[in-house]
């Protein structure tokens, strides 16, 4: 392939990826003037028109009287070597088609529409003076009071308080001018110098390294390891400038929505602009907008979440991920890929610098920085006068709550504390909803998912059950579906909104608010309401794990963490290492300014090594034993793990295609991979389908995709059938 010209003639024949579901290239012949390898155009397909690139040489083979046209090349900038690449090694290694990477790479709506133009309107700097009425002067004075900026006729009406017929009128006069303009306009220029902090020597010493590694224009993956607060996105942006300077562009990842707008404003007060923000609550427009403007280098910053990755950025030259060990990066639905990873594999091929930020990095990136592959860059200080919170345990065996209550008296007497210094303190429990059981006390039955192996959780706000796996609500009931008895159903078990109760009852003065992810119906809720705790206007805070990200609450000074525990009873591989990283991540919100701040965990087992190695903060020992366990298990990082997923509406066609799989499996016993199950999933049946997972693990160094491909490439899935796998799998589920 890489043998292929770099234009075609018209008429010459090309091969063309589309984003249809078809496993291969087609031949067309190209468009009248002819096209560029990596053009992106509009092909005919059977009665349709449909989205594809340029991938190479036709392959001939065919009547060439047969072979049709393509229509037209699109008025974008041409898919680059380097995004060609990504993509074709991405989907090796996620073992993806291409067309499903071609539509991950191409999830901006009306790219096919043809260019839109809009009327605009400008000063005229070539004005020689005419007559004026004070309408007129209106007009004109919003025009140079606004200098750089361009308005439509309404806008400028509005602003001036004029009719169009005023505006009409100054171009008649030659006043202003009336031009039609591209309506993807480019984002204002971003200034590396606009405004650039003191850095304190830690900090200055961190960004020179990045500074170094952006400006060698080589791929190098930096991990960025600071505490909470320890300015690590001062100094990365410090890196974000440098990239500025060389006129190439920056991805920065954030794990989560709503820090965007934290982050937005930041980088407004360094580099004096907006960049451009692609994420789900982004509009429509302006998702074309980014994507035509990255590609035509149009926009120099980045702000998203992991979708962004494929992007078409021109000339990519570094990519943040920042909280690198947030499993939200691990897209969990449709393409599995990891954006961290595939950030690294993306930034080999631009040639352009990473930088993993973390407090808690994720063990695979440890590993690899401890092994040198990574170069590691350690903050260990807190900006300014704010030192680490004080953490300690709450023993929850000496406490005798009853059974509907959560709070320890410990806890509540330190939030009563608080709030006489008129300081915030923040409840954690990682559980959305009211309860996760409801329970019948007449005869026992748990309300579960009609069409999911789990139970319906309760929202009182939403006044529903919910189940969490397939988001099915319905109304609360009154009597049991079970034995009929009414007025007897009751809630079990703590969930955020039902903490919100208890502190309420305990705290009758304070403002409270409730974070979790399905309590707002907007990113832009959501962001009004972090605003408000920013400003100290709340009292207490009572999220899920929403809180426990990187957001700065000056005003924090105490977290409480309600079930310590919870997190320690998976089977999953990870559990042990989220549990450390979240609760070092929570108790890191408290004390981010000057006041110290103050942790307590609450734990039935406070002797429990990961409890005791969160308390006592001795990071280092707890990576090491954990990367010596998984060592010995061989598993990730130091083994390879693939998982297959296969699900049908009955449970033996899924199982049957499980044992047919483990019967044919010669393609991974020849690298001496190791195959567990079929088995059941623990959650066995989600949205009616039965599912059933098999486990794959091999060596570090085995060829296991080129095994998994070739072992699954006979597979035809009829019917209802499904089948997925995921490489690195996160989630056991
Ligand atoms: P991290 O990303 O490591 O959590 P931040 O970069 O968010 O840390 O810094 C924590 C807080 O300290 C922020 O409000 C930031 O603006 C402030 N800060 C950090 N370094 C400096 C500095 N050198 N000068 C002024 N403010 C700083
Ligand atoms: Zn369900």
């Amino acid at each position: 392939m890489s043998e292929s010209p770099e234009f075609f003639h018209e008429s010459q024949l090309v091969s063309v990826l589309t984003t249809q579901p078809i496993d291969r290239v087609l031949d067309y012949k190209a468009p009248e003037g002819g096209c560029f390898l990596g053009a992106f155009v509009e092909v005919p397909l059977g009665p349709r028109k449909v989205l594809g690139v340029v991938w190479g040489a036709g392959h001939g083979g065919y009547d060439p009287a047969k072979i049709r046209s393509v229509n037209r090349v699109l008025d974008v900038a041409p898919m680059t070597h380097a995004m060609r690449e990504f993509l074709i090694r991405a989907g090796e290694y996620t073992l993806t088609p291409m067309s499903v990477m071609l539509r991950l790479a191409t999830r901006a709506p009306g790219l096919m529409d043809p260019p839109s133009m809009r009327r605009v309107y400008q000063l005229n700097d070539a004005f020689e003076g005419g007559k004026m009425t004070p309408a007129r002067e209106r007009v004109l004075g919003v025009m140079e009071d606004f200098a750089d900026a361009v308005f439509t006729l309404k806008e400028l009406a509005d602003l001036a308080e004029a009719s169009t017929s005023v505006i009409k009128g100054l171009v008649k006069l030659g006043a202003v001018l009336e031009v039609d303009r591209p309506r993807d306009m480019p984002f204002r220029p971003l200034d590396p110098d606009f405004a650039s902090k003191d850095l304190t020597d830690v900090q200055a010493d961190a960004a020179v390294q990045l500074v170094a590694r952006v400006q060698q224009r080589a791929y190098s993956t930096n991990l960025l390891r600071g505490v909470t607060g320890s300015g690590k996105t001062e100094v990365y942006l410090e890196a974000v400038a440098e990239t500025l300077r060389q006129g190439r562009q920056t991805l920065v990842l954030l794990p989560e929505i709503a820090l965007t707008s934290e982050f937005l404003t930041r980088v407004v007060e360094r580099f004096g602009a907006k960049p451009a923000e692609w994420h789900s609550g982004v509009t429509m427009t302006e998702r074309r907008r980014i994507w035509k403007m990255v590609g035509q280098g149009g926009a120099q910053l980045v702000i998203g979440a992991r979708s962004s990755l494929y992007l078409p950025f021109r000339d990519l030259g570094l990519i943040v991920v920042d909280e690198e060990h947030d499993t939200s990066y691990k897209q969990e639905d449709g393409a599995l890929y990891n954006a961290r990873d595939m950030s690294v594999l993306r930034a080999s091929i631009a040639k352009a610098s990473v930088i993993l930020a973390s407090a808690t990095p994720s063990l695979e990136t440890w590993v690899n920085a401890e092994s040198g592959k990574y170069h590691k860059i350690t903050m260990t200080d807190r900006f300014g006068p704010a030192v680490m919170p004080d953490m300690s345990a709450i023993d929850m065996r000496q406490e005798k709550l009853p059974s509907d209550r959560w709070v320890s008296s410990d806890l509540v007497a330190h939030i009563k504390a608080r709030m006489l210094k008129g300081e915030q303190s923040m409840l954690f429990i990682n559980r959305r909803g009211y309860a996760p059981i409801t329970l019948c006390r007449a005869c026992g039955h748990q309300i579960g998912c009609k069409t999911c192996d789990a139970r319906m959780v309760e929202h009182r706000f939403l006044n529903r059950l919910m189940c969490h796996q397939c988001g099915e609500t319905e109304p609360m009931p009154d009597t049991c579906e079970n034995c009929g008895v009414e007025g007897r159903l009751a809630p079990v078990g703590p969930g955020v909104e039902r903490l919100a109760e208890e502190a309420k009852a305990l705290f009758p003065d304070a403002k409270i608010a409730v974070l979790s992810s399905d309590l707002f119906s907007s990113a832009r809720s959501l962001k009004a309401a972090i605003a408000e705790i920013a400003n100290g206007d709340i009292d207490i805070i009572i999220g899920t794990q929403l809180v426990a990200k990187g957001h700065n609450f000056p005003n924090l000074t105490l977290v409480g963490v309600i079930d310590a525990d919870l997190g320690l009873q998976g089977s999953d591989l990870r559990a042990v290492e989220r549990t450390f990283q979240l609760m070092r991540q929570v108790a890191g919100r408290a004390g981010r300014s000057e006041k110290p701040g103050a942790a307590y965990l609450q734990t039935y087992q406070p002797e429990h090594p990961v409890i005791r190695a969160i308390l006592g903060g001795e990071e280092e020992a707890f990576w090491n034993a954990e990367a010596a366990e998984r060592q010995a298990a061989q598993v990730p990082p130091f083994g390879r793990l693939a998982a297959i997923i296969i699900s049908a509406p009955e449970a033996e066609r899924a199982f049957d295609l499980g044992n047919h799989l483990l019967r044919n499996a010669g393609p991974l016993q020849a690298i001496g991979a190791q195959i567990f199950g079929p088995a059941p999933a623990p959650i066995a049946r989600v949205r009616s389908r039965f599912r059933v997972r098999m486990l794959i693990k091999a060596e570090k160094s085995a060829p296991l995709q080129r095994a998994l491909a070739q072992w699954i490439a006979p597979v035809t899935l009829k019917g209802d059938l499904r089948l997925s796998v995921d490489i690195d799998p996160q989630s056991f589920l």
